[in-house]
C-alpha cells in the first residue's frame, strides 16, 4: 500500500483544485517556477501538455545514426572537458559518450559552466541533430543537444525505455523534473480525475474517458504513432480540445437561452423613414443588403431584443444596412446608437451618415472626447437625438439615454461580446446589432460568437473593378510616385497614407506633416495636396475630405483616420507608406477606400528593407488577393487565434490546448452537443448535469452572466 507523505493536506480528500505546492516534490519555491509555467493547480499541471515526444523505447545504437537526422541515443560519459579554439579562442565544453557500439561527441560552446554538470560515468540521453565532427572529420558530433542525465536507477523507467514527453520548460525546472512530479500526482490525483462529460457525448464523438486521456498523454503506452503524437493528432489531444470547446459552447448557448428569454415590445414598423432613405440614393441596394435589411427587420417585430452579427467585407456597404435598421427603430419613438472604438470612426461615421439623412429632418450628435457639445448631451437626455455616434467607452461611461432602443456596434473585434453587459448594467435592453469587418468563416464565426445571430452580406455593390497591388521598396519610391503621376494627370485623385502609431504619435505625425511639405514641394508641385490627421479639429478635418471629395485637391496625405467612410470614386491610387508596420486588417480597410470607380485603381505598398518574416507574408497575401476571406484566414494564420479574436478583450474562456484553425471539425461537434444539450436541460437542473455547471463555472468564472444557473 502506499503511504502519504506528511503533509499540510494529509487530512483532507485530494483535489485537482488543489496547489501545485503540496504535490510531492514541489513545496514553495518551485511552486513559484510552475507559476512561470502558468501552473497554480494540480488542473493546471495535467493540462500542461509535452510540446513533443520522444521515443526511448528504442535508442539508436550508436553505430546507427545517421548524418542530418535528429537522434536519440542513451550511453556513458567516457570523457568531459573543455578545450579552447585557435582561431576563435571559443571555449568549448566536449562530452564523450558511448554505449558500446561507438561514441559521439557532444559540444557545447561558451557555456564552460557544462563541465558541472557531467561526470564521467553517469548514463545519459543525448538529443539533437547528428552531423560529421567538425574537428576530426569523422566520427558523430552533436551540439548542444538536449540531455537527460539518469543519476536515479529507480528513476529509469520513468525517463526512458518507453515514449517520454518533453514539455515546455522554465529555467530551474527541466521536463525530467517535471516527469517526475507528474507521476507523484498521478499517484495521489489518479482516482479524483472524474469524466463530467454525460456518456451518450463520449459515446457519440469516440471519446476515450479523461483518466485515460491524461495518463496517456504524460505516459503514453497506447498510442505508439509518434507522427501522430507529436503533430498534437492523437486521441488524447481531440478528447482535451472537445472539453475546451464543450464548455466554451455550452457557456455560449446558456447565454444564447437567457437572451431569448428577454422581452421587450415587438416594434411596429410601416417603413416610411426607411423608404425615404432608399429613395434618397443614388444608387440601387444589393440583393445581400435587402435580405440583411430584412432578416433585421424580422428582429425587430418580434418580442425578443435582437442580438445579430452582421459580416461583410470592406466595401459591400454595411453602414446604410445599420442605418436602416435604425431608422426603423426611430419610426418607434426610440433613440439609436453607434458605437465605435475610435474617436476617428465616430467621426467618419457621423459626417457620413449626415449627409445620407440630410433630407430626413431627423436630429443626429457626435459625442467624443474632444468633441462633448452640452446641447448635445442635452438631447440625448431629453429624447430629441434620434442617432448618437460616439466612441464605446464614451458612451458607456458617461451618456444617459432617455430611450435607447437600438445600439449598433462597428468593427466587433476591438470590442469584444461583452458589450451587451456595460449597456445592460446601465439599465438599457436595447437591440444589438454588431459590424465586423474582418470576415472569417461562417463556422468559425458561429463557434466564437456563438450566441449571437448571424447575417453575411456577401455581395459587393456592382461595378467595382479589382485593384492592382505592387510592393516597392524604399529604393524604388520614384518608381512608384511616377505611377501617381500618371493617374493624376489623367485626371484621377490620390491618397498618401502614413502609419500612425500610438507610442510615437507625435514623431509620426511630426514625420506625415514634414512629407507632405517634401511631396508638395519636391514631387508633385504642379497639384494640390490636403493635409487629414487625427490631431485635427473635426470641422477642419470635415474641410479638408470635402476639399478632396469635391476634386478641390489632388493627393490626400492622410494618416489612418481615413481607414473608413470615405468615399471617393475619383480617386484610383492609394501608396502606403511604411507598409509593413501596418496589419492585414487595416491594409484590407485602407486599400478599400480605391477602387469605387470606373476607373482601374492600385495600392502601392511602400515597405522598408529588410521586412520581418510576418511582415513579408503580410504583403504578399494583400498582392495575391483582394479577397477579405482569404486575407483573414491568412491573418488569423499568422497571428493566431487569441490575438486574431482577441480572446483576451472578448472575456471568452481562453483556449489553452485546443487550436480553432487545427481542431475547427472539434470545434463543430463540440457546439453542436453543446446546443443540444442546452436544449434538453436550459437550466442546467438535472443531476446528472451537475459536474458540468461546476466546470462551466470555474471555466467562465464571473465573464458569463448565466442569470438561470447561478
Ligand atoms: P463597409 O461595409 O465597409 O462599412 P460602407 O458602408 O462604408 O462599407 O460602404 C462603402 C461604400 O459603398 C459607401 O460609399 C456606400 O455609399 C457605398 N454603397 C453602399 N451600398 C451600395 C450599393 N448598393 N451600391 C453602390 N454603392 C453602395
Ligand atoms: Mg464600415
Amino acid at each position: 500500500m502506499k503511504t502519504t507523505l506528511e503533509s499540510p493536506k494529509m487530512n483532507l480528500t485530494p483535489r485537482l483544485t488543489d496547489s501545485i505546492q503540496y504535490v510531492k516534490g514541489v513545496g514553495p519555491k518551485r511552486a513559484e517556477l510552475f507559476k512561470k509555467l502558468n501552473i497554480l493547480t494540480v488542473e493546471d499541471a495535467l493540462t500542461h501538455l509535452p510540446r513533443r515526444y520522444e521515443d526511448r523505447g528504442n535508442f539508436k545504437k550508436i553505430s546507427q545514426i545517421k548524418y542530418g537526422e535528429i537522434e536519440t541515443i542513451s550511453g556513458i560519459v567516457k570523457a568531459a572537458g573543455i578545450n579552447i579554439t585557435s582561431r576563435k579562442r571559443m571555449k568549448i565544453f566536449e562530452l564523450v559518450v558511448g554505449d558500446g557500439t561507438g561514441i559521439i561527441t557532444a559540444k557545447w560552446f561558451n557555456q564552460p559552466y557544462m563541465k558541472n554538470v557531467f561526470k564521467v560515468g553517469q548514463k545519459v540521453i543525448l538529443n539533437g541533430k547528428v552531423k560529421m565532427n567538425s574537428y576530426y572529420g569523422y566520427g558523430a558530433e552533436i551540439d548542444s543537444p538536449e540531455y537527460e542525465i539518469i543519476d536515479d536507477e529507480a528513476d529509469v523507467l520513468l525517463h526512458t525505455g518507453r515514449i517520454v514527453p518533453i514539455y515546455p520548460e522554465t529555467s530551474g525546472l527541466s521536463s525530467r523534473q517535471i516527469r517526475v512530479i507528474m507521476k507523484n500526482i498521478f499517484d495521489t490525483y489518479l482516482s479524483e480525475i472524474k469524466d463530467h462529460l454525460p456518456a451518450d457525448i463520449l459515446e457519440h464523438n469516440k471519446l476515450i474517458p479523461l483518466s485515460t486521456t491524461f495518463s496517456e498523454v504524460h505516459f503514453p503506452q497506447m498510442e505508439k504513432d509518434m507522427a501522430l503524437l507529436n503533430s498534437g493528432r492523437s486521441e488524447m489531444y481531440r478528447r482535451l480540445a472537445f472539453d475546451e470547446f464543450f464548455f466554451l459552447e455550452l457557456g455560449l448557448a446558456l447565454r444564447k437561452k437567457d437572451m431569448e428569454k428577454e422581452k421587450r415590445d415587438a416594434l411596429k414598423i410601416n417603413g416610411e423613414l426607411l423608404r425615404q432613405l432608399i429613395n434618397s440614393l443614388s444608387f440601387k441596394l444589393t440583393s445581400a443588403q435587402v435580405r440583411v435589411i430584412d432578416e433585421i427587420k424580422n428582429d425587430l417585430i418580434s418580442p425578443h431584443p435582437m442580438n445579430r452579427l452582421i459580416q461583410g467585407d470592406v466595401g459591400c456597404g454595411k453602414t446604410i444596412v445599420a442605418l436602416s435598421a435604425m431608422l426603423m427603430a426611430i419610426e418607434n419613438g426610440l433613440q439609436t446608437v453607434i458605437m465605435v472604438p475610435t474617436e476617428i470612426l465616430a467621426e467618419q461615421h457621423y459626417f457620413n451618415i449626415k449627409s445620407l439623412i440630410s433630407k430626413l429632418s431627423l436630429k443626429i450628435v457626435l459625442l467624443t472626447s474632444s468633441r462633448k457639445d452640452k446641447e448635445d448631451i442635452k438631447a440625448v437626455e431629453d429624447g430629441n437625438a434620434n442617432i448618437v455616434i460616439g466612441t464605446h467607452a464614451l458612451i458607456q461611461d458617461d451618456i444617459r439615454f432617455k430611450m435607447l432602443g437600438l445600439a449598433v456596434v462597428d468593427e466587433q473585434h476591438k470590442f469584444g461580446v461583452m458589450q451587451r453587459g456595460a449597456l445592460k448594467k446601465k439599465g438599457y435592453n436595447p437591440d444589438i446589432l454588431i459590424m465586423t469587418a474582418t470576415p472569417i468563416p461562417r463556422t468559425l464565426a458561429m463557434s466564437v460568437y456563438g450566441d449571437l445571430d448571424i447575417s453575411v452580406i456577401d455581395e459587393l455593390p456592382p461595378g467595382r473593378t479589382p485593384i492592382k497591388t505592387l510592393k516597392f521598396y524604399k529604393s524604388h519610391r520614384l518608381e512608384a510616385f511616377k505611377l501617381v503621376k500618371k493617374e493624376l494627370s489623367n485626371g484621377r485623385q490620390c491618397y498618401i497614407i502614413y502609419p500612425l502609431i500610438e507610442e510615437s504619435e507625435k514623431v509620426d505625425l511630426k514625420a506625415a506633416t514634414e512629407m507632405a511639405e517634401h511631396l508638395k514641394k519636391d514631387i508633385f508641385p504642379e497639384y494640390n495636396l490636403g493635409l487629414l490627421h487625427g490631431r485635427m479639429k473635426t470641422e477642419e478635418k470635415e474641410k479638408v475630405m470635402k476639399d478632396f471629395k469635391e476634386g478641390r485637391t489632388n493627393i490626400l496625405v492622410s494618416t489612418t483616420v481615413i481607414e473608413v467612410g470615405i468615399d471617393v470614386p475619383n480617386a484610383s491610387v492609394m501608396l502606403i507608406e511604411h507598409a509593413e508596420r501596418f496589419g492585414l486588417a487595416q491594409l484590407h480597410q485602407l486599400r478599400g477606400r480605391v477602387g469605387r470607380g470606373q476607373y482601374q485603381s492600385c495600392c502601392l505598398l511602400m515597405a522598408e528593407y529588410p521586412l520581418s518574416d510576418d511582415a513579408k507574408r503580410r504583403l504578399d497575401i494583400m498582392i495575391k488577393t483582394n479577397n477579405g476571406f482569404d486575407i483573414a484566414e491568412e491573418d488569423l494564420n499568422i497571428r493566431g487565434p487569441g490575438e486574431f479574436f482577441g480572446t483576451k478583450q472578448s472575456g471568452l474562456p481562453e483556449l489553452k490546448n485546443a487550436n480553432i484553425l487545427r481542431d475547427v471539425k472539434i470545434l463543430e461537434a463540440a457546439r453542436r452537443e453543446a446546443f443540444e444539450l442546452i436544449k434538453k436541460d436550459s437550466l442546467l437542473s438535472m443531476p446528472e448535469h451537475n459536474g458540468l455547471k461546476t466546470i462551466l463555472r470555474q471555466r467562465w468564472l464571473e465573464k458569463l452572466e448565466l442569470g438561470t444557473i447561478s
